[in-house]
């Protein structure tokens, strides 16, 4: 049952679409001054090593942010999750990497709220203690006191179950990511399941979910589930690295993000940030994008790399 771990894939060409995505839907939560609740479902380890043992073996990071971190030429949106990470890294050698709930952590704001759920004992203590130690350098600088209290939650549950309990949120407004391992073919099930629960208790939150993008059957049809979801608008992108090798050799080549509710604001940064992405990380000709939006039981619109 814990045989994933993060820390293998940290920084890859999955990570980074998804990480950028999430720091766009939580600068566009903070242009209201209202409170929100960032709901992490999976949260993995928090923060990541690349020259640490799991990370280095597998040196997925050359595949993502490796080719980004030199460039000067990175589109705006892109460049604010290439900041977020060089702030963790002053020396300017890449070697600390954001898991989803470090790059929620800096984009939220003192009011806001973070709810995290990891069941991996190892990396729920890592998450745990890596939000008591930003806890406590808040602290000793003397600002955002919040910190201290219950702004951050990191609890040892199973996320799909854990959600229900949080919605709809107090102020009404949330951002929830959803970023399972997928090594458990059920994994597909529960997060339909999860969401059909959760928006049917509040409609109006942004769900962000995470898929890779594989052979397998539950992996082919679970967009066109997602986006038969009940009275939603979303959108879909995926990014595809390189043509897939026979019986998936070569590891992950390409990863999507479905968001339900998103921003007004995300089609178009997207449409500026992912022929960038195709191209920069992009290996061979299979490399491509591809951008769709719709309200559940429509016709999608597309936008595809050549
Ligand atoms: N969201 C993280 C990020 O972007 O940095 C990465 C999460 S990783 C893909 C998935 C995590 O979910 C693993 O750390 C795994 O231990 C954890 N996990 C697996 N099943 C879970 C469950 N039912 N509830 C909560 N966490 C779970």
């Amino acid at each position: 049952m814990f045989s994933y771990r993060h820390a293998f894939h940290a920084g890859n060409h999955a990570d980074v679409l998804k990480h950028f995505v999430l720091i766009q839907l939580l600068q566009y939560m903070n242009r209201k001054d209202t409170a929100y609740t960032y709901i992490d479902t999976h949260a993995g380890a928090g923060v990541y090593q690349l020259d640490g043992e799991y990370a280095a073996k597998s040196g997925e990071s050359a595949t993502g942010i490796g080719p980004l971190w030199e460039r000067d030429d990175l589109p705006q949106a892109l460049a604010e999750y290439v900041n977020l990470i060089k702030g963790m890294n002053p020396s300017g050698k890449l070697r600390f990497y954001p898991g989803s709930p470090y790059c929620a952590e800096q984009v939220a704001r003192e009011q806001d709220r973070l709810r995290m759920y990891e069941m991996h004992p190892a990396d729920f203590k890592l998450c745990t203690d890596n939000f008591r130690k930003l806890a406590e350098h808040a602290a000793a600088q003397g600002h955002r006191p919040s910190v201290r209290g219950q702004r951050a939650l990191v609890t040892r549950a199973d996320g799909f179950q854990s959600l229900k309990a949080l919605l709809p949120p107090p102020s009404r407004r949330a951002v929830v990511l959803c970023d399972p391992p997928y090594e458990d073919k059920q994994d597909y099930r529960k997060v339909t399941d999860m969401l059909q629960e959760a928006i049917k208790r509040f409609p109006g939150g942004t769900y962000a979910v995470w898929y890779p993008i594989l052979q397998r059957i539950e992996a082919r049809n679970f967009a066109e589930r997602l986006k038969h979801l009940p009275g939603t608008e979303w959108l879909n992108v995926s990014l595809t690295i390189r043509t897939p090798g026979p019986d998936g050799f070569g590891g992950l080549h390409s990863s999507g993000m479905f968001i339900i509710n998103p921003p007004y604001t995300l089609e178009a940064t997207l449409k500026q940030v992912m022929p960038y992405l195709v191209d920069v990380l992009g290996v061979d000709e299979g490399a491509a994008f591809v951008l769709e939006s719709g309200l559940a039981a429509t016709t999608p619109r597309m936008t595809a790399s050549p």
